[in-house]
């Protein structure tokens, strides 16, 4: 049997919590399709002068709580299925996290290590020219995700900020400092996984100190997550990218590791590790396994060799449902992707506030306000999860529905009978 899509993932998980809720039928049908997707062609001039046309994508998917908010990836691999999974997992986030936005995605089919500086300044703005219309700081605020970081974003803004003659800092998040960006953007994403990690092991009984850690992908989350974990007094044992892996048993230092990858392009032949393949990574005996790269890696053909007591997805969608259901079984705590990796729009929100009050607020005031929001928001699935007996991403799906429905009803989209206020 072929593989399901990645948006076929996503239903699954939505008609699992939709069973359970025993949700209305019509605010599942809104759920189950994103609102709009464009799709566009970006004629970019290349260094040697040649014309090429890459292929793009932004797809918004539900906006009853507010204007969409999602990255954008450059990735070769970037389809319109893979970036309908995302927008809908974006809306499900944020739903959850109770901040007040929708959700979208966008992708553009490319490898940026192709390309030039210059060349990628051209795409990076002739993508924001090409979905100008339907995005804007009241409408639809995009982030950085895979392949894309800040530098991506200060031209994302400064040719949105052209074509409309008017300053907008509110257009996109994950700026640098200097144009607006939050303190604590950069690694905000890791530092909700390391909060949810915290309140999880509390919750299973897990000693942090000394508890070993497996990290796949050592982009912005993943390096980042292994130093917060590591900070807490966990063991990071190995770690890959797409290049390859490293394994050591004492343990070594994440931050060295993140600065051996940027000199030299991979955390491979860091000094004082094993070689490791990616599936030995995945189904290592540690306690705490991270995916922190793309999606379906943890499938039916490697769930049952998976060892790790915690599973902490810091990257989206990691987990296939037929993975779900053997991992389940196993009696493995995962943290979903939704809850997990969570802090990164959250603290994207920050930024947006402050962007729109033009006021600026200290790095502890952000830590501290993502901390409050990122316990709260575990504690929510983690008592769902306990009181209906059902599987915590069951139960993250089911805090974030709830709200939504909530909202739906409000709002008139969907008939709520002789309900009162
Ligand atoms: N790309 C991140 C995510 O998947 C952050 C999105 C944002 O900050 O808007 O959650």
């Amino acid at each position: 049997m072929a593989n399901s899509t990645i948006y076929e993932n996503v239903l699954k998980q939505l008609d699992n919590a939709a069973t359970v809720l025993d949700l209305d039928p019509q605010i599942k049908e809104l759920l189950q399709e994103p609102m709009r997707t464009l799709s566009v062609s970006i004629p970019v001039k290349m260094d040697d002068d040649s014309i090429h046309v890459f292929k793009g994508f932004r797809c918004q998917h539900n906006d009853v709580l507010g204007p969409t908010k999602g990255g954008i990836r450059f990735h070769p691999q970037v389809c319109e299925d893979e970036v309908k999974a995302l927008a809908a997992w974006m809306t499900f986030k944020c739903s959850l996290v109770g901040i007040p936005y929708g959700g979208a995605k966008g992708g553009v089919l490319v490898n940026p290590k192709d390309l030039s500086r210059n060349e990628l300044e051209r795409l990076s703005r002739g993508f924001i020219q090409a979905i100008s219309p339907i995005i804007g700081p009241d409408k639809d605020i995009p982030a950085p995700d895979v392949y894309t970081d800040a530098q991506v974003m200060s031209w994302f803004m400064d040719e949105f900020s052209k074509i409309k003659g008017v300053n907008t800092p509110g257009l996109v998040t994950g700026k640098p400092v200097v144009l607006g960006g939050s303190f604590g953007r950069h690694s905000a994403t890791a530092r909700g996984v390391m909060y949810t990690v915290r309140e999880a092991a509390k919750a299973i009984g897990l000693e942090l100190n000394g508890a070993t850690v497996a990290v796949q992908g050592y982009g912005n989350a993943g390096s980042f997550s292994a130093k917060f974990l590591n900070e807490l007094g966990c063991k990071i044992v190995a770690a890959n990218d797409s290049k390859g892996g490293i394994y050591c048993e004492s343990g070594f230092d994440p931050v060295k590791v993140a600065k051996h990858k940027e000199e030299t392009g991979s955390v491979k032949d860091y000094v004082g590790c094993e070689e490791i393949s990616n599936e030995d990574l995945l189904t290592m005996d540690v306690d705490i396994l991270v995916p922190a790269a793309l999606e379906n890696q943890i499938t039916e053909a490697n769930a049952d060799h998976i060892k790790a007591r915690m599973i902490a997805e810091a990257a989206n969608g990691p987990t296939t449902p037929k993975a779900d259901e053997i991992l389940f079984k196993k009696n493995i705590m995962i943290i979903p992707d939704i809850l997990a990796n969570a802090g990164g729009v959250t603290v994207s929100y920050f930024e947006w506030v402050q962007n729109l009050a033009n006021y600026y607020w200290s790095k502890e005031e952000v830590d501290r306000k993502l901390e409050d929001i990122m316990v709260d928001a575990f504690e929510k699935v983690y008592n769902t999860h306990e009181n209906l007996g059902v599987n915590m991403r069951v139960a993250a799906f089911i805090v974030a529905i709830r709200r939504l429905t909530a909202a739906m009803e409000a709002r008139g989209w969907v008939y709520n009978g002789d309900k009162k206020c």
